[in-house]
Parts: C-alpha cells; structure tokens; sequence
C-alpha cells in the first residue's frame, strides 16, 4: 500500500512514516516544513507542499491508497493567544487537504486529533463517550474538522479514524528522530532545557489543582507507540467503519512526578519554580484506551521510563 504522510516532517509524522516503512508500505512526505524538520524526513521521499495547495496534492493522491494528517498547529497556550492561526490551519487548511481527497480516488482518511476534543472530562479515565467541550482554541479547531469527518463519512463513502493523542512524548529507539519544536514548550523537553541550563528553571504552571499533588495530570505516550497505531489503524480501515478512537496508556502522571522520573532516570535535578496556572490546561486528562484495544488489537507497551531515556537520548545527541 501506499499512503501520503501529510505532515511527516514532523514529531508524530516522521515516526509513523517509518513504523509504515518498517511494515513494508510505501511512503510519501507531504509537509511545508513551517514546524517540520527535512532532516525529520530523511531517506523518503518528500515533496514540499502546503495543505491548502490542491494541485499540487491532485498529482500526488493519484499515486496513494490512504492519507494520514499530521500537519497541525498544535500549543493550547498559543491558541489562546492566537486563535486565528489555529482556526485557519487545523480548520480551513484540513478541510482543503480532505476535499482534495475527496476529488481524487483515495477514501482511507487518519486524522491526528486530540484529547483536547474533551475539555474538562465528567470522568477520568476518559472513554470516547466523554461530551467534547473543548476549552481552548487548539481542541476546538480539531473538534470542528472531527464534525467534518463524520459528515462526510456519511454522506459520501470516506473512512476514517480519528485518532485522539493524550500526550505524545519520546523518540524513535533508532536514535534518528526525535521531538523538535521551536520554541520548545511541551514538558518533557522544557524540563531537559532547565537540567542543561537553556533556561533558568522549569516554570510549573500551577500547583493549586484539584489533584493529589496539586500539579496537573497528563497521560504521556510514548511517540513509537503512537505511530504503531497508525499502522494498525490503516488494517482497520479495510474492513470496519469509521472511528474515533483514545491512544494513551490509561496511566496519568503529575507534573511534580514527571520531573521526579527524569531525575531518577537522567541523575540529574531539575531546577524548578511555582508559576501561575496555563490558561486552557484541564487538571486531569488520562485517557481509558480499551476502545483502541479491542477494535485494533493495539495497546502501549513503553513505559514512561522508556519514554523519558529515549528523549534524553535524543536531546544528548543533539546538544
Ligand atoms: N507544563 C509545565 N511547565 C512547562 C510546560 C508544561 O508545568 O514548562 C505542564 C502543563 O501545564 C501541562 C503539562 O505540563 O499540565 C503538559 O503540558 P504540555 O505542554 O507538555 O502538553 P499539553 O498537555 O499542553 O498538550
């Protein structure tokens, strides 16, 4: 099979590109580079495009059985502050890339979206059943393209699976590829930033939550585990109707136990100061990932230990 990896230079997309190639399916890149990373797509072939560039995509679907959708403005915080950008990318430039789809042969659809769908969840562990509330402009420009899938998929004959990712974190074992956002503002890597000095101390963003150490509650997945979903997600799509399914591991970690891991793993302290809470940031957000593994036979096998040495490993080799 051949599947067009929309967004593949990126942090998410240039793992699942080479789980696909470790499966034996042909890949093709297809990413602006405006957070992507060429050096992220190396070894395949990439063609430089953006998604709202139907012409240029009418070429390339004609050569592809399935398209996966990676290519997305993804920081809650900046799409509070610029909510413009997240509605024009996530919202009009998906809608562009699907009616291109549309226009071609190609009806196998996989849309990275979000937990950030749900907002603040009535129930944690979160199945698919939650209400979608978002409470930020990055869930609800996810949101609104996932209403789009539904309605094409029953008007017209698309299938897809809208995968929603608690929070990816990690690097691929090879040592290759790994997270890369500029600024750095995920948890993970900002940490590393404070251990190597990059910048002063690890800012953390609230510790009067309502949970047991007052810091917030995030279900991290490791990015190999979530690329290897993909794979199986495109299995599913021979045979079964359209979806929307969780990928976490079902495990929430605090921010104080995050940092606590790294220092255990990396043997080195984080330095760290209170600061105030991040607009837009749920308390809880732990994913019940049972869904995904009874319709794909899928379930997330690393550990958050995993996932914090092989992003260290990562950031070592680039520092
Ligand atoms: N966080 C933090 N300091 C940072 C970055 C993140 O305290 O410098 C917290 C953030 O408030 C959230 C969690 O870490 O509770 C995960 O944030 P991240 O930005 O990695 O992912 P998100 O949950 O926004 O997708």
């Amino acid at each position: 099979m051949a599947i067009l990896v929309v967004g593949g230079a990126g942090y998410i997309g240039s793992h699942t590109a080479h789980a696909l190639r470790r499966k034996g399916e042909e890949v093709i890149i297809y990413d602006n580079l405006s957070t992507g990373y060429s050096v992220l797509a190396e070894g395949f072939e990439l063609v430089i495009g953006d998604i709202s560039d139907s012409k240029k995509l009418a070429a390339l679907l004609r050569r592809v059985d399935a398209v996966m959708h990676f290519a997305a403005h993804a920081y809650v915080g900046e799409s509070v502050e610029n909510p413009r950008k997240y509605f024009q990318n996530n919202l009009l430039g998906s809608l562009s890339l699907l009616n291109s789809v549309m226009d071609s042969r190609v009806r196998k659809f996989i849309f990275s979206s979000t937990c950030a769908v749900y907002g603040v969840p009535v129930k944690v562990p979160m199945t698919e059943d939650n209400p979608r509330l978002p409470v930020n402009p990055y869930g609800s420009s996810k949101l609104a393209f996932e209403f789009a899938l539904e309605a094409y998929a029953k008007a017209y004959e698309l299938r897809f699976v809208a995968f929603r990712y608690f929070n990816a974190a990690g690097a691929d074992e090879n040592g290759k590829i790994g997270e890369m956002h500029d600024p750095e503002t995920h948890l993970i890597p900002a940490i590393f930033e404070a251990i190597k000095g990059k910048r002063p101390a690890l800012q953390i963003f609230g510790d009067d939550y309502p949970t047991p150490d007052g810091t917030c509650i995030r279900d991290y997945i490791h990015v190999s585990d979530l690329a290897e979903a993909h794979v199986l997600g495109l299995d599913y799509l021979d045979s079964k109707d359209s979806v929307a399914l969780n990928l976490g591991t079902g495990q929430g970690y605090s921010v104080k136990e995050v940092v606590s891991t790294i220092e255990k793993v990396v043997g080195l302290k984080v330095p760290s100061q209170m600061a105030p809470r991040r607009p837009g940031d749920p308390p809880s957000l732990v994913a019940d990932p049972s869904r995904s593994e009874k319709l794909m036979n899928w379930k997330a096998k690393r550990s958050l230990e995993e996932i914090v040495s092989s992003a260290w490993k990562w950031a070592e080799s680039r520092s």
